[in-house]
């Protein structure tokens, strides 16, 4: 190794294997590496370094570095080559996350390499908040580990608390108040995925899921990809909570000028095409249709939102992935959708069907984007409201439930439409909620606080001189504490 790699010091990152952790972990280290002359290495899974190789090929030279960790998913009785969550059914995703249990070994061995080749150990260990064990080896090493929630600061408390504190099993009531949140909060029993509503302690995904937060809880410090001023419920309340610093410094953006190959993903039409059907459009006149990554919806759900879409009248596009108990990734099939919509869409130029993967980004900052109907993955949160899109909520899995109530209750930026694949919704409920959210009364007031939380988000990560937004003193803080001994 070089010799100014031995005297910059080292960070070595660790990503929970789903795009939704990588992508955020991924501009992580690229603000990292902005502020410092610190070596950074992202580890992972081979395959997940592959998606963020062509990531990274496709922007500006960098110096972040890629580490592979041993990985073979046979071992765990999943599907060869599945090392990410996206073509996972959810009948794996608990034996997936168990899986990551097998890194251990292997970041080990990369640590033992670097603490050779630089002289000594890296300065700090960014772990994902899934990943509670890295804070066992950091701790075994005398080495700092900060957790890096890739969620908001609600929705990870309410995640993290949940998880500790099973408060549903507590209570016969569809109703319960979750530990960390004020006492007259209360969250319902549908917001929560099945297989936390029916874990007891004893299942697969508790076993996962208690310890691990529990590790991660011990780490020195959390980062939250967030912006103080958005957030200031749950950041106060997560700060309570994890009695640790907790640094702001989002939003974490994918880079718009990535997207080709954002997380190593093609997109399923091309942007230039995808740009020109929006420049056709009126402005604010478009809703946007994705469910993130990893999920889709059930068969009749597909059907009744796609009868809704045409109810309604507007402009849409809509990544289109199979229903749920088939194939993510297999052929997406006509039949799930009402006879001869797509052809009727085409010809009319209402809808805009894209296959698998959309370049979410672009079509979020495209002025003909009025609305997102989103499952509110964080990430998608943060990339619609950054260009001051208002959401409509569907939530399906993780802490994407607790997000919509906090955009609905906190930031009254969204309507929410059905909550999981349990859900029945129907085509006139799809088209109302649609209505509601793009006319001028409360559509309006929803536009309007979602650009206000976008200008916050670009006050945030601005730097005139002296003057720095939160996000940007949240980061030089980080640094800074990274770069200083770690107390014993
Ligand atoms: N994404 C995309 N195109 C798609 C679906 C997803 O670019 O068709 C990106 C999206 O922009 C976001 C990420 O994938 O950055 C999804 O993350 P999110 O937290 O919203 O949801 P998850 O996939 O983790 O459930």
């Amino acid at each position: 190794m070089a010799e100014a790699a031995k005297k910059n010091g080292h960070i070595v990152m660790i990503p929970f294997m789903a795009h939704g952790h990588i992508i955020p972990f991924l501009q992580l280290a690229r603000q990292i590496q902005h502020k410092t002359t610190l070596n950074i290495t992202i580890a992972n899974t081979p395959l997940n370094i592959q998606y963020l190789r062509s990531a990274l090929s496709s922007t500006s030279p960098h110096q972040i570095r890629l580490a592979e960790l041993h990985f073979d998913p046979t071992q765990h009785g999943l599907p060869p080559n599945v090392e990410n969550t996206e073509k996972l059914p959810l009948s794996h995703i608990a034996k997936f996350f168990n899986s990551s249990l097998s890194l251990e070994a292997p970041l080990r061995s990369l640590i033992a390499q670097i603490t050779e080749e630089e002289g000594y150990p890296p300065l700090c260990l960014i772990s994902d908040v899934f990943l509670g064990w890295v804070n066992s080896v950091a701790t075994s090493l005398g080495i700092r580990n900060l957790c890096f929630t890739t969620c908001g600061a609600y929705g990870t408390l309410a995640y993290i608390s949940i998880w500790s504190n099973l408060p549903h099993r507590k209570t016969d009531s569809d109703e319960f108040w979750v530990p960390g949140f004020p006492q007259n909060y209360r969250f319902h029993r549908t917001q929560l995925h099945k297989f936390i509503r029916q874990a007891d302690g004893t299942d697969e995904w508790s076993q996962f899921f208690i310890p691990q937060i529990a590790l991660s809880m011990n780490s020195d410090g959390w980062i939250c990809n967030t912006v103080e001023e958005i957030e200031p419920l749950g950041l106060q309340l997560l700060r309570k909570y994890v009695q640790r610093p907790v640094w702001t410094v989002g939003p974490l953006l994918p880079s718009a000028k990535g997207s080709k190959h954002r997380a190593g993903k093609e997109s399923g039409i091309a942007l230039e095409a995808c740009m020109e059907w929006l420049d056709l459009k009126d402005e604010n006149s478009v809703v946007y249709v994705s469910f993130g990554s990893q999920n889709t919806i059930s068969a009749s759900q597909m059907m009744a939102l796609a009868e809704g879409l045409e109810e309604s009248g507007r402009s849409f596009i809509w990544v289109v992935r199979p229903p749920v108990g088939f194939d993510i990734d297999g052929e997406f099939k006509e039949e799930w959708l009402p006879k001869g919509f797509e052809e009727r869409m085409r010809d009319t130029e209402k809808g805009l069907l894209v296959r698998k993967w959309g370049p979410q980004l672009e079509i979020l900052s495209h002025k003909s984007t009025g609305v997102f109907l989103s499952h509110c993955g964080w990430n998608s949160v943060l990339e619609s409201l950054s260009n001051g899109v208002p959401l409509i909520g569907w939530p399906l899995a993780a802490e994407q439930a607790y997000n919509v109530k906090m955009l609905v209750e906190e930031m009254g930026v969204a309507v929410e439409l059905a909550r999981t694949v349990e859900s029945t919704i129907t085509g006139e409920v799809v088209a109302k909620v649609i209505d509601i959210v793009m006319d001028n009364g409360k559509g309006k007031d929803m536009k309007d606080r979602a650009n206000e939380i976008a200008a916050h988000m670009r006050d945030a990560t601005t730097e005139k001189g002296e003057e720095k937004g939160s996000s940007v003193r949240a980061m030089d803080d980080l640094v800074t504490t990274i770069l200083s001994p770690k107390p014993l």
